[in-house]
């Protein structure tokens, strides 16, 4: 408080300089502090990887293909970065999604919910076991793998609750290192979901 008074004369700052002291005797800011029943908790999951489409089973690189060539329907005259994801259904259809940019750039809409809205209204109650997401980069390379923007993700986790099974990702460019994700969910911890709407 002192060295408030003393070296300024404007009354506002020796007024907060008391102020300043006395916080500091009720809250200070060195002590000890107790932290009570904190549990540390992990989340962590399992993906595979591999160097190129080469090592897939005949079954995944045959829908990485399909991904691939996906890619040339995209809409993307904005960002140049055309994305194709091909499903695989249960019952053996395959089920094609880009992205559909628009000059209204909020209006676009990403490949993986193209893909979710299509399955859903094609095949109604049938589950999609696999997805391949690739992508095509006109500005620059396409040789590493791309995951699901974050409404992506929330749209995937609440498509495997409707089906109650999980969705498995194939991720990769036009070339290079496959990421495989066996559960799409595990992409959004701590996602909001329908459970969070419930009441009681
Ligand atoms: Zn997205």
């Amino acid at each position: 408080m002192y060295f408030y008074i003393a070296t300024s004369k404007s009354p506002h700052l020796v007024l907060w300089g008391f102020f300043y002291l006395e916080s500091a005797k009720q809250f200070p800011l060195t002590g000890v502090t107790t932290i009570r029943n904190m549990k540390e908790q992990k989340i962590s999951f399992s993906y595979e990887e591999y160097d190129s489409i080469n090592e897939l089973n005949s079954i995944d690189a045959q829908l990485l293909h399909k991904a691939r060539a996906t890619t040339k329907n995209a809409y993307a005259p904005y960002s140049h970065f055309n994305v194709g994801a091909t499903a695989l259904m249960q019952n053996g259809s395959f089920v094609n999604g880009t992205n559909q940019e628009n000059a209204s750039y909020p209006v676009g809409i990403c490949a993986e919910r193209v893909l979710l809205s299509s399955a859903s209204s094609q095949f109604p109650g049938e589950a999609i076991d696999v997805i391949a997401i690739s992508y095509y980069n006109e500005n620059g390379a396409s040789d590493k793998p791309i995951s699901p923007c974050g409404i992506c993700r929330q749209s995937l986790a609440e498509y495997e609750e409707r089906q109650k099974q999980p969705i498995r990702l194939i991720l990769g460019g036009m070339e290079g290192k496959i990421i495989i994700i066996p559960k799409a969910s595990t992409l959004l911890p701590f996602g909001f979901g329908s459970e969070d709407l419930k009441k009681g």
